[in-house]
């Protein structure tokens, strides 16, 4: 039944994407340069890619080419292989194949070519208007990067709402492992316009567009007063498990919700490589998890991705200012969950996406075949060690004890593999010149420093709270930085609640969904109980 199920939802999905092309306005024609003689498994993959499109579609078409064609000199293609999208018209390629999550960016960029329209909010294309000299973007990417797609889209749509002066190279770091290393690369997604960087990691479209502008990373944008007035009945600040839950229900208790999430949906779980203990699943794919979960949710309630909430003022209503929009509501449900904490050490930051990574699944790749290590002795650190052990990399875990925090079960598969473990250990510095090429580590047994080199350093240290938010508009928090709440999630200022990781505890997928529903029940019961209502209101 269950099967039949899916394959119904997967017809009816097949069906409404023809439907999709079929209304395009234009033509999207697809043109495949390679070197001569070598065909591989990019070469491979965009063949059958186009393949499955243009079974959808007829507006699609395909032209395969060698490097020493004409068109390959007219439109300046040099890689193998290179795609590119529509090329007399916009300037947009893919260096590699669209893989993996790349698939996301790939059908996304044939659809808005086909439209002929970049689809920006019209604060982004007022900071588009401004670029008065030619960009050339390139998107270093992984198939397995979550983040990927929304920076990459992010490209996309600047090239076709200016394609006068804006083009994009979409880079797979497999595919092209020495052009990631002449950029120093090893993070991704990593951004470059007219080879200055511009973004790593995702940036919402508005901080994209401004850091292209104006060619330097940009943190913040401030939008201007004339923005689109939602009014609903709850904002829930963050799209990981506890959002995502809270979202479902509230709307089915009849509350009229939105999810806002700046990241990536899914928030740690989305780059989690193996998920073992939530009910349901014996082995599932963070990113395969948070993919239903999403696509569960969006039954339901509005999601905005990649929008940021700037402030929140706790008047009457209460006012929720994003990066695109105002919200003018009754509640809101912090469920920011929390960052990857630092080591705090020289070179660090200076090396970070140079060869220090707080993300397996994004960047592991990059590594095969190299050596690198892996700080912490949780369960993140061995989750991720052993995820970096299969895909052939030369791991070892660094931890400051002589005992994993890790659980057995998770330990035991190091010590099975025989997984070096250097106990008793702290890093201390990351040297390298233009990328990390060994660590200081200080052994706090015998008191004695040494050099070990590395091309990578991986960090699972734990995370903090995210509570930026919160600390602005003066919410308690507990001695170790968590958001105080009472049992029904109430934070100290009434209409505001919190759920999820941002309140500490046990910090699990399922313990972080089970909050986010209890935090939106407490919301209903609160909204339609009059003593609450006043005191909210
Ligand atoms: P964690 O459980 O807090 O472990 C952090 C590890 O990093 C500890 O081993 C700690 O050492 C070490 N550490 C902390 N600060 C350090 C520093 N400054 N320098 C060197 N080492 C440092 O964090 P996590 O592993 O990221 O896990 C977070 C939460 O997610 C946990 O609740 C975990 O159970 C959950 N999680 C679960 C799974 C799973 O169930 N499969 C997978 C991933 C995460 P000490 O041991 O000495 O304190």
């Amino acid at each position: 039944m269950e099967a039949q199920a899916g394959a119904a939802t997967q017809e009816q999905f097949m069906q409404q994407l023809k439907q999709t092309f079929e209304k395009l306005p234009h033509d999207i024609p697809l043109y495949m340069f390679m070197e001569k003689g070598r065909d591989n498994i990019y070469t491979q993959t965009n063949r059958q890619i186009v393949r499955a499109f243009r079974e959808l579609s007829s507006k699609i078409t395909f032209r395969e080419h060698h490097l020493d064609h004409e068109l390959a000199r007219k439109w300046n293609v040099e890689r193998s292989p290179t795609l590119l999208i529509a090329p007399e018209r916009v300037n947009i390629r893919w260096i590699g194949a669209p893989l993996g999550e790349e698939g996301r960016t790939f059908l996304e960029t044939l659809i808005l070519v086909g439209l002929g329209q970049s689809n920006l909010n019209g604060q982004t294309q007022k900071v588009l208007e401004k670029i008065d000299t030619p960009r050339n973007i390139k998107v270093f990417v992984s198939a397995t990067c979550p983040y990927c797609p929304q920076q990459a889209v992010n490209a996309v749509r600047a090239a076709i709402e200016r394609p006068e002066l804006v083009s994009v190279e979409i880079i797979d770091i497999q595919c092209e492992p020495e052009l990631a290393d002449q950029y120093s690369a090893h993070s991704v997604p990593q951004t470059f316009a007219n080879d200055i960087l511009i973004g790593q990691g995702a940036q919402s479209e508005e901080v994209f567009a401004l850091s292209l502008q104006k060619l330097e990373p940009q943190t913040i944008f401030i939008p201007e007063s004339d923005v689109e007035l939602v009014k609903n009945d709850i904002v829930i600040v963050g799209g990981g498990p506890a959002g995502l839950a809270a979202g479902i229900y509230a709307e089915r208790s009849g509350l009229k919700a939105a999810v806002v999430e700046r990241d990536a949906l899914g928030g740690q779980v989305a780059t989690t490589p193996i998920v073992e203990n939530y009910p349901g699943f014996t082995q599932v794919g963070g990113k395969t998890l948070v993919d239903i979960m999403v696509s569960h949710a969006l039954q339901y309630v509005q999601i905005f991705p990649g929008e940021e909430v700037l402030e929140i003022r706790p008047d009457s209503p209460l006012v929720v200012q994003t990066s695109r929009r105002k919200f003018e509501t009754r509640a809101v449900l912090l469920a920011t969950g929390a960052k990857h904490r630092h080591l705090e050490v020289p070179g660090e930051t200076r090396m970070s996406g140079r060869g220090v990574s707080y993300c397996s699944t994004c960047d592991g790749p990059l590594f095969k075949n190299k050596k690198v290590i892996m700080v912490g002795g949780g369960n993140s650190a061995v989750t991720e060690a052993l995820h970096l052990f299969h895909l052939g990399i030369d791991v070892s875990i660094v931890h400051r004890r002589d005992k994993f925090r890790a659980q057995d079960f998770l330990a035991k598969q190091i010590f099975d593999n025989n997984i070096p473990v250097i106990w008793n250990s702290e890093v201390k510095e990351i040297r390298g010149k233009e990328r990390v090429e060994e660590v200081l580590l200080h052994n706090n047994q015998s008191g004695k420093d040494s050099n070990m080199k590395t091309d990578g350093v991986f960090i699972a240290i734990g995370y903090e709270p995210s509570v930026e938010l919160a600390k602005k508009i003066g919410i308690e928090l507990t001695e170790d930085g968590f958001i105080k709440h009472d049992e029904k999630h109430r934070t100290n200022i009434p209409g505001i609640y919190s759920a999820g990781d941002v309140e500490g505890g046990y910090k699990q997928i399922v313990t972080a969904s089970g909050q986010g529903s209890a935090a939106a029940l407490s919301i209903f019961e609160d909204l339609i109980n009059p003593y609450w209502m006043q005191a909210i209101h």
